[in-house]
């Protein structure tokens, strides 16, 4: 059995912004408006310097450009995943 280390990045709980600037779009789950959704700051595969969320309530996942405007990032400027 492996041991279980509690040192997750990201504490339970704690959905704040992440550092910086907020980015547009993030805010709330741009499907169903549910503001506790999981963001993670990180690039896309394609290297563009991006929030992933992806929402508990819905599974909607998406992409939005750390200096897009509010729009979330289509498959076309994500690139291939995978
Ligand atoms: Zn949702």
């Amino acid at each position: 059995m492996a041991a279980r280390r509690s040192d997750d990045p990201e504490p339970l709980g704690s959905f704040s912004q992440p550092a910086g600037p907020p980015v547009p779009g993030t805010a709330v789950c741009l499907s169903c408006g549910e503001p506790r959704i999981t963001r993670i700051r990180m690039r896309t595969p394609s290297g563009i310097p991006a929030v992933f969320v992806s929402c508990p309530r819905c599974e909607k996942n998406a992409w939005f450009a750390v200096d897009g405007d509010g729009e979330p990032l289509t498959a076309a400027d994500i690139g291939p995943v995978g």
